[in-house]
C-alpha cells in the first residue's frame, strides 16, 4: 500500500488547529503532521478569556505553563457589575460579583495573535510542517487516503493524508462540503468587539481606595469584566501590553444590528456611564462583528475526518465554552488517530466521542437560551451564576481533570444519563426564567443592583478537590448547587421550598423537586 504524504493534515492554523498540531507532535512524534493556514501572519481575535477546563489542557497536556505566565496574563475569574435602568450608575456604586483573590485553578487572558504565532512556530520546532499563506481549496475524500488541494503562491498543490481535520473556523470548509451545519434558531445573539488602547486601569492609583479595598485589593483589571444588562452584556478583557478587548453580546430581541458597525458599537458602549468612564478616551485599534453567533453540527467525526473549533459548532461566549470544546475535540482527534495508527478498530470509540460532544453542546445551550433576560439583575444573576459555576466545576471540570472523557466505560455511563442531565438543566432554565418574569412583574428587577458584593466562587468551597472527586462526591456537590438554587428561586416565587435533603437527581429530572408543594 502506498504511504500518504501525511498522517494528518489540519486545515487552518488558528487556535484549534494550532493547538492540535502541537498536541499531535507532543503525543505522537512518530506521525507526520501538516497544518495549512491561509493567512501569512496572526492578528487580534476574540477568544481571549480562558476558563478552567481549557487552561488545564494548556498547562497539563501542552506544557505551556511558563510560556503563558511569561507572555500572557493570569485571569482573576469573572467579575459582574450591575447597573440601574437608566444605565448611569458609576462603577463604584454598582453591585458586584467577583473574587477576592486569584482562583485556585488557573486561567489566562490570552493575546490570540501572540499565542497563535507561538503555536505555529512551536509546532514547527517540534517537527510539524506549517505552511502559512496557503489557502485550502478542496478535500477529496478517499480510501485509504484523502487528497487536500491548496493554493500556495498562486500555484495549486495537492497532498495525500490519512486524516484530515477542519479547523478553518467560521469558514467551515468541511461543514459546507458535507452539509453538517445545524442552524440555531432558539438562541439568537449577535456580537461586536474591538481592541482598545488607553482604557482606564481599574486597579490604578486614582481609583477610590475604599472601593479597591472592597475586594481586598485583588486585581479587578485581570478579571473578565462584565457589565450586565437585560438582554446583553459588555465585556472588558485585559491583554498583555496595555491593550483591552471590549465587546458586546446581545440577544437580538434586545440589541439591534446598528451595534454591528464600529460607530454603532462606540455609541452603544458610550451610552453606558460606567463603560464610558473607562473607555471614553481610548484609542480604537481594530473592530469585528458577527450577526449570529450560535450554530451546531450534525457530526464531529467521520471516516478519518473531523471538524473542530468554530469549524464545528458554537453556542455562546458568555462562559467562554468555545475553547473547552476545542480541548475535548482535540483530545479525541489525537486519541483516535493514535489508536488507528496502532491498528485498533476505533469505530465504537469514535461513535461515543461523537455522541459525547453532541451531548456537551446540548447541555451547554440551556445556560444561555432566553437566559439573557436575567442578565441585568444582580438578584437573579447571583442565583444563576452560583448554580452554573458549581455545576461547571462538579459536572465538567472534575471529570476532565481525570480524563474521564477518554474512558469508554465512563463515557457510556455519562451518555446513558445525558438526556436526564439536559432535562434537569432545562428545568432550571425554565425556573430561572419564571423568577425573572415574577421579579419583573413585581417591579423588583433592579432592586439589588446597587452597593452589594458577593464572592464569585463562594458556593464552590470544593474547588480544591476538583480533579479528585469520585462520581458520588461530584454528584453530591451538584445536588447541593441544585438545592441552593431551588431554595432561592422558591423564595423569589413566594413558594415554600421545604427540606431538600431527600431530593435526588431523579427528582430534578422529572421536575418534582421544582414544583411547589403548597
Ligand atoms: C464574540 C465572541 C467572543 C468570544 N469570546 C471567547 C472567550 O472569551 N473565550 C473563549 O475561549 N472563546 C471565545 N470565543 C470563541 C473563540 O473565539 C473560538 O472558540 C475560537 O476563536 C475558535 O478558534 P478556531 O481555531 O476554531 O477558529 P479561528 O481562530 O477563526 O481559526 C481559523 C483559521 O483557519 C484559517 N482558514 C480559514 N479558511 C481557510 C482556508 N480555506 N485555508 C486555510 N486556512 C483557512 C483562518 O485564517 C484562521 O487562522 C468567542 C467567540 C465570539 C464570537
Amino acid at each position: 500500500m502506498t504511504q500518504p504524504d501525511y498522517d494528518l493534515v489540519i486545515l487552518g492554523g488558528g487556535l484549534a488547529g494550532g493547538l492540535l498540531a502541537r498536541q499531535m507532535r507532543l503525543t505522537r512524534p512518530d506521525l507526520r503532521v501538516l497544518c495549512l493556514e491561509r493567512a501569512t501572519d496572526t492578528t487580534y481575535k476574540v477568544g481571549e478569556a480562558t476558563v478552567e477546563l481549557f487552561s488545564n489542557y494548556l498547562v497539563r497536556k501542552l506544557g505551556l505553563t511558563t510560556y503563558l505566565y511569561e507572555n500572557h496574563l493570569p485571569k482573576n475569574g469573572l467579575r459582574f457589575f450591575f447597573d440601574n435602568e437608566q444605565k448611569n450608575t458609576p462603577i463604584e456604586q454598582m453591585s458586584e460579583i467577583g473574587s477576592y483573590g486569584l482562583p485556585f485553578h488557573p486561567s489566562f487572558q490570552l493575546d490570540r495573535s501572540t499565542l497563535e504565532r507561538e503555536l505555529r512556530d512551536g509546532s514547527a520546532r517540534l517537527g510539524a510542517d506549517i505552511l502559512e499563506g496557503c489557502k485550502v481549496q478542496d478535500v477529496e475524500f478517499g480510501d485509504p487516503h484523502h487528497t487536500v488541494t491548496f493554493q500556495e503562491h498562486s500555484a495549486s498543490r495537492s497532498v495525500t493524508t490519512k486524516w484530515v481535520v477542519d479547523a478553518t473556523g467560521r469558514n467551515s470548509l468541511l461543514a459546507k462540503k458535507l452539509n453538517l451545519r445545524v442552524p440555531e434558531t432558539q438562541h439568537c445573539c449577535l456580537g461586536a468587539w474591538a481592541r482598545l488602547g488607553n482604557v482606564v486601569d481599574l486597579d490604578g492609583h486614582d481609583i477610590d481606595p475604599a472601593w479597591r479595598a472592597r475586594t481586598r485589593n485583588t486585581s479587578r483589571r485581570l478579571s473578565t469584566i462584565h457589565f450586565m444588562h437585560r438582554g446583553y452584556w459588555i465585556w472588558l478583557i485585559p491583554l498583555r501590553g496595555g491593550v483591552t478587548s471590549v465587546g458586546i453580546v446581545g440577544d437580538k430581541r434586545h440589541v439591534g444590528r446598528e451595534a454591528l458597525t464600529q460607530d454603532g458599537l462606540r455609541d452603544f458602549l458610550n451610552s453606558h456611564r460606567a463603560c464610558r468612564d473607562l473607555i471614553g478616551d481610548a484609542e480604537w485599534l481594530d473592530f469585528g462583528a458577527y450577526g449570529q453567533l450560535a450554530y451546531g453540527t450534525k457530526q464531529w467525526f467521520g471516516d478519518r475526518w473531523a471538524v473542530i473549533g468554530e469549524a464545528a459548532a458554537f453556542s455562546d461566549p458568555f462562559y467562554s465554552p468555545g475553547s473547552d470544546f476545542i480541548t475535548i475535540s482535540n483530545d479525541y482527534v489525537t486519541d483516535l488517530i493514535g489508536r488507528q495508527h496502532d491498528g485498533e478498530d476505533t469505530a465504537a470509540r469514535q461513535k461515543l466521542y461523537n455522541s459525547y460532544l453532541q451531548f456537551r453542546y446540548q447541555a451547554n445551550l440551556p445556560l444561555y437560551r432566553e437566559q439573557y433576560d436575567l442578565f441585568g439583575s444582580y438578584e437573579l444573576m447571583s442565583i444563576k451564576w452560583n448554580f452554573d459555576i458549581a455545576a461547571y466545576y462538579a459536572l465538567w471540570v472534575n471529570s476532565y481533570l481525570m480524563d474521564k472523557h477518554l474512558d469508554i466505560e465512563d463515557l457510556g455511563h455519562e451518555l446513558r444519563q445525558s438526556s436526564f442531565v439536559v432535562q434537569a438543566l432545562e428545568r432550571f432554565r425554565m425556573m430561572f426564567l419564571n423568577c425573572e418574569r415574577k421579579v419583573t412583574a413585581d417591579g423588583g428587577y433592579f432592586r439589588q443592583n446597587l452597593g452589594r458584593m458577593s464572592e464569585g466562587l463562594g458556593d464552590v468551597s470544593f474547588a480544591h478537590d476538583i480533579g479528585q472527586l469520585n462520581k458520588k462526591q461530584a454528584e453530591g456537590h451538584s445536588l447541593d448547587a441544585f438545592a441552593k438554587a431551588r431554595a432561592r428561586c422558591f423564595d423569589l416565587l413566594g413558594q415554600t421550598a421545604g427540606n431538600a435533603d431527600k431530593l435526588g437527581f431523579v427528582d430534578y429530572v422529572n421536575g418534582r423537586a421544582l414544583t411547589a408543594s403548597d
